[in-house]
């Protein structure tokens, strides 16, 4: 074991690995331009991804593509938004992994042109069976101008027969498998598709000038645009001419498995995903949390911004008040980390500084979403430390995280992750808590209203897909572990 933990690499929290994406589509019902809802849709969901982002329109006469690196605000100029102006569109927000290299053919959507037109798309999750997929193609002639597993949907869309987009894109997702949330268009249609397992959220909705698609309502509320409710696993919903179509392409997987990641981190808590206030459940699970793992304690802190509502649960639950301990800065990028890192400050001093008007000389519970390496808890106590705490009680609003994610959040190895080699205790002394406590599967199912219809692979290692061999010994994982990279001009 090295200073950092386990074999290699830091241990970071959930919040700090992911690669979860955002998407947004909208389609006019009166010839309105949608883009300006599409880049608003994705400036909501930016906290799904902020290493780059990308939109695809159409106008009368011309598809436009625009994709950069950043934050939404940053790429999509007042000029950019007047260049893709157009009555159908689609976007998307991609996050890389921290220290991995991002570049701009990383960024969504694909954008193609093959025999039946323009085609591009945008995707949320893994297909599990890329690698086979993958060498089948090259060994029949494909020549893949990325690494990406969406890519594959769009090149066997392309080898399809049939006459549509649609029916193209149906044989297409009928081949792939894994956590497949994608938004496509053509030069007429948009069409939305959520994989039978359900594991990434997608809804539908509408405002008096448009329809649209989003990964969370959050976009929603921005746009003024009503919830029409999720689309539902296995189904397909294309919008044409101003009408929805909805149809069951593939029969949903009883039970579904939705993510339940999506309520414990990733969404906003301001949305409602798979038909759920991620509020209420985030408060729930901090309650549950205070029943398992009571504290003799002055005060309870959350890790903001993810564990802001599960730390008020805590406190409501266990009566010990809720303070402001540590203070986020929003606004530490990437380069800035890099510039940090330089100095030699990390990137958890960067972004969290404890305040010790609040903290001197108190036993405090800190709540946070999960554990993933454990270098930024362990950073974390320390800081609090620093910063006064007298005791910490570091509480896990999740179970330990076992086992790797195939779909679509870039965990690490099993040999990275700390609950993996360590038992309870072991991270507790390795993260330097006075107390740890976890919350346990039961305890997390409870907090929902379909219990059974939620993957929780990541803790209890039951993956309902076949998956990729393990990684550490895939002799191209390189190639497993990076994420989508993206094709079609690059203009604008
Ligand atoms: S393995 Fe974990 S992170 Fe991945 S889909 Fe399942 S619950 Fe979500």
């Amino acid at each position: 074991m090295d200073a950092s933990g386990l074999a290699g690499g830091p241990r970071e929290r959930m919040s700090e690995l992911q690669e979860k994406c955002g998407l947004v589509g909208a389609v006019a019902t009166s010839g309105c331009d949608v883009v300006e809802s599409v880049y608003l849709g994705l400036y909501a969901l930016q906290h799904r991804g902020q290493a780059g982002a990308g939109i695809v329109s159409r106008s009368r006469r011309k598809t436009r593509v625009h994709r950069g690196m950043g934050l939404v605000s940053e790429i999509f100029t007042p000029k950019a938004r007047d260049y893709l102006a157009g009555h159908m569109a689609i976007g998307h927000n991609r996050y890389a992994t921290t220290g991995r290299a991002t570049k701009l053919r990383n960024v969504q959507p694909l954008l193609v042109d093959y025999q039946g037109g323009k085609l591009a798309i945008a995707h949320n999750g893994t297909l599990v069976n890329a690698v086979a997929l993958r060498r089948e193609m090259e060994s029949l002639g494909s020549i893949f101008q990325t690494t990406t597993d969406s890519e594959l949907i769009l090149h066997l869309a392309a080898r399809s027969r049939e006459p549509t987009m649609v029916g193209r894109l149906t044989e297409a997702l009928g081949q792939v498998a894994g956590a497949v949330t994608i938004l496509a268009m053509d030069e007429r249609t948009l069409v939305g598709y959520r994989d039978p397992f359900g594991f990434r959220p997608l809804v539908l909705g509408r405002t008096g000038e448009m329809i649209l698609l989003a990964s969370e309502t959050c976009a929603f509320d921005l746009l003024g645009a009503d919830c029409l409710g999720d689309v539902q696993p296995g189904e397909m919903v294309t919008i044409e001419a101003g009408r929805i179509e909805r149809r069951q392409i593939a029969p949903p997987k009883r039970p579904l498995r939705q993510c339940i990641f999506e309520h414990i981190y990733f969404a906003r808590p301001d949305s409602h995903v798979f038909g759920e206030s991620v509020n209420r459940i985030r408060r729930e699970l901090g309650a549950a949390l205070a029943r398992r793992h009571p504290a003799d304690a002055d005060l309870v802190i959350a890790v903001p911004d993810s564990s802001n509502a599960a730390a008020l649960g805590y406190s409501l639950a266990s009566g010990i008040p809720f303070e402001l301990g540590l203070i986020r800065n929003h606004y530490v990028g990437r380069t800035f980390i890099q510039a940090g890192q330089a100095h030699r400050v990390s990137a958890v001093r960067l972004k969290f500084n404890p305040v010790r008007a609040v903290l001197e000389g108190q036993r405090v519970v800190v709540v946070d979403d999960s554990i993933v390496r454990g270098t930024t808890s362990r950073q974390l106590v320390q800081l609090l430390r620093k910063g006064g705490a007298r005791e910490i009680h570091f509480r896990v609003a999740s179970p330990p995280i076992q086992n790797p994610c195939f779909y679509g959040i870039d965990t690490p190895t099993w040999e990275e992750l700390i609950a993996a080699g360590d038992d309870v205790e072991a991270i507790r002394a390795y993260v330097g808590a006075t107390t740890l406590g976890y919350l346990t599967e039961a305890d997390l199912l409870a907090s929902v209203s379909h219990p059974d219809d939620y993957c929780l692979a990541c803790f209890s290692g039951e993956y309902p897909t076949e998956i990729p061999a393990r990684p550490d010994r895939v002799p191209f994982d390189s190639e497993r572990w990076r994420r989508p990279s993206a094709c079609g001009e690059e203009d604008a």
